[in-house]
């Protein structure tokens, strides 16, 4: 994605203060499915603005809407990534993600299909989920 709204540029400690959340709960996303930071070469992560973005959409979903991380991560699991990213009927037909339910593409290890080493967070699928509105946005245009 080259928007500047995606160059990682915030530590975790950073982006837990903007966020005024604990690094724990940050590191907590990831490990839950709904985030995916850019690693440095050291393995230090690093958070953008549109990383920043999703995670104020994740805690209004959780505070406001009262929807938990199980219930965010069955909605990302629904988002039809073949449409997307048009992969072959035979990668559908051998990919967990496209007869599972309960986890978005990202989660799964994907092996001898169109996603294997694919970098997740920089994926149009990924992507779709940077904002409150922008997977039914996502959505709306793949049923054009
Ligand atoms: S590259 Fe990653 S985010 Fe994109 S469709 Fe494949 S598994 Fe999903």
């Amino acid at each position: 994605m080259n928007n500047s709204l995606d160059i990682p540029i915030y530590t975790i400690s950073n982006a837990a203060k903007i966020l005024k959340i604990s690094v724990h709960t940050l590191r907590m996303y990831e490990k839950e499915g709904l985030i995916i930071p850019f690693r440095k070469e050291s393995n230090q992560r690093l958070y953008s603005n549109l990383d920043i973005e999703r995670v104020k959409c994740i805690q209004e979903t959780i505070n406001k809407d009262k929807i938990n991380i199980e219930g965010i991560r069955r909605v990302l699991a629904l988002l039809p990534c073949w449409a997307v990213i048009k992969c072959s009927k035979k990668d559908r037909t051998n990919c967990e993600f496209y007869s599972g339910h309960t986890k978005p593409c990202w989660m799964i290890n994907h092996k001898n299909n169109f996603c294997t080493n694919k970098e997740c967070r920089t994926c149009e699928v990924y992507n779709s989920y940077g904002t409150c509105s922008s997977i039914k946005e996502k959505i709306k245009e793949l049923l054009v």
